[in-house]
């Protein structure tokens, strides 16, 4: 365990519902560490990712931010969502070991590119490889990587849909690992025309459920971003 080693944090918050992926609904907090090695074009994080954004970031023990977690979950164990940026970049192994040993549960969302030991220590693994429109090339040696790391956590797929080429890419990749739940999510790109906050784009939504089922591709679970749905991109929920 490396608990004194320190952490790159954006921000903590919650109890929230988990608008995404697996946990879509549950009551985690949210621990979101900053870095990113991708730099996807319709990232809905920036300030996640981008070194442009540095008063963003806090460095911090596992210590500090479980008592944070504490804080905000009333000392209640729960789940902890750890989103990013890319949180796997972090040294995150002092805080799941800590967090674990008082009966509190973690998640990880990444992209894969990168495998750890200790995703072995996680509840729930959601690994979202990004596809074409991100303008990221998927690594599927690294994703395979993390997939094994995970060990006996659950783990699943989520892919976010922007266009037919972001589908066949979900398709091939999911063809892959077929052991694996699925979740497609459209594209939320309206967060990057200026003056617009976050919305879910419903004719997508319905365009991805058709051509999900006219696929016959029943397995995969499509759903919306519930809390862009909810309160737009706004940071906190
Ligand atoms: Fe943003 Fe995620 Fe892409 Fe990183 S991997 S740039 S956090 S969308």
């Amino acid at each position: 365990m490396t608990g004194s080693a320190l952490i790159e944090v954006c921000e903590i918050f919650g109890p929230t519902i988990q608008g995404e992926g697996a946990l879509l609904g549950l009551p985690p907090v949210f621990v979101r560490p900053g870095g990113c090695d991708y730099r996807c074009r319709w990232c809905d994080t920036p300030y996640a990712v981008d070194p442009a954004y540095p008063h963003e970031r806090t460095a911090m023990s596992a210590t500090e931010i479980f008592a944070e977690v504490r804080h905000l979950s009333g000392d209640r164990p729960l789940t902890v969502s750890l989103s990013g940026g890319n949180p796997a970049l972090q040294p995150l192994e002092g805080l799941i070991a800590l967090g674990r040993a008082a009966g509190y549960r973690f998640a990880l969302e990444t992209q894969g590119s990168v495998a750890r030991p200790w995703f072995a220590q996680l509840e729930v693994l959601v690994l979202s490889p990004k596809p074409p429109s991100s303008g990221m090339d998927c690594d599927r040696e690294a994703l395979a990587a993390a997939i094994e790391a995970a060990g006996g956590a659950a783990v699943s797929l989520k892919f976010v849909v922007h266009d037919d080429d972001d589908y066949l890419f979900a398709r091939e990749v999911a063809a892959c690992f077929p052991r694996l739940p699925v979740c497609l999510q459209p594209c939320n790109d309206k967060p990057r025309l200026p003056g617009r906050r976050g919305e879910v784009d419903l004719e997508r939504l319905r365009r991805l459920i058709a051509k999900t089922l006219s696929d016959g591709w029943y397995e995969a679970r499509v759903l919306p971003q519930l809390h862009v749905l909810l309160w737009g991109n706004e940071r906190g929920r």
